[in-house]
């Protein structure tokens, strides 16, 4: 590595690390002052994806695991479909209700529908439910 003099202006090289040498020009001794080494920007870790968990809010801002759980417990009231903001499908589903003991059928649709939420992945979950205007979505 070169140097120059501060005291004669003459050049000399000097051996990485050496903290001060004297100048072979004028023979004063010269503090070496160590080049800085360039600052590295501090590497951000990447945070791996990784898959929303059943009760955590998705990028529709809903849960897969409340919505099947309002299904299979609140579905007689259409509860997971006004907690999808669904109000349509949810008078309807009360309607239905009401009509429950001709048909259980329905019902037994609001069961199935929860227990797939709950088994959905969160993309699933939204494609399938939150994204979708029809009542019984399978
Ligand atoms: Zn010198």
């Amino acid at each position: 590595m070169n140097y120059q003099c501060p005291f004669c202006g003459g050049e000399f090289s000097a051996d990485n690390g050496v903290e001060s040498v004297m100048c072979p020009h004028c023979n004063e001794e010269v503090q070496l002052v160590p080049t800085e080494e360039p600052l590295v920007p501090e590497e951000v870790p990447q945070q791996p994806q990784r898959p929303v968990g059943v009760f955590e809010v998705g990028p529709s801002g809903k849960s897969r695991g409340v919505a099947g759980l309002l299904a299979i417990f609140l579905g007689m009231c259409g509860a997971h479909y006004f907690y999808l903001g669904k109000t349509k499908p949810a008078v309807i589903n009360i309607v239905a209700s009401l009509l429950c003991l001709l048909m259980p059928v329905v019902k037994i649709a609001d069961l199935i529908i929860g227990i797939r939420m709950l088994m959905a992945t969160q993309e699933e979950f939204e494609e399938r439910y939150v994204y979708n205007d029809s009542i019984y979505p399978f």
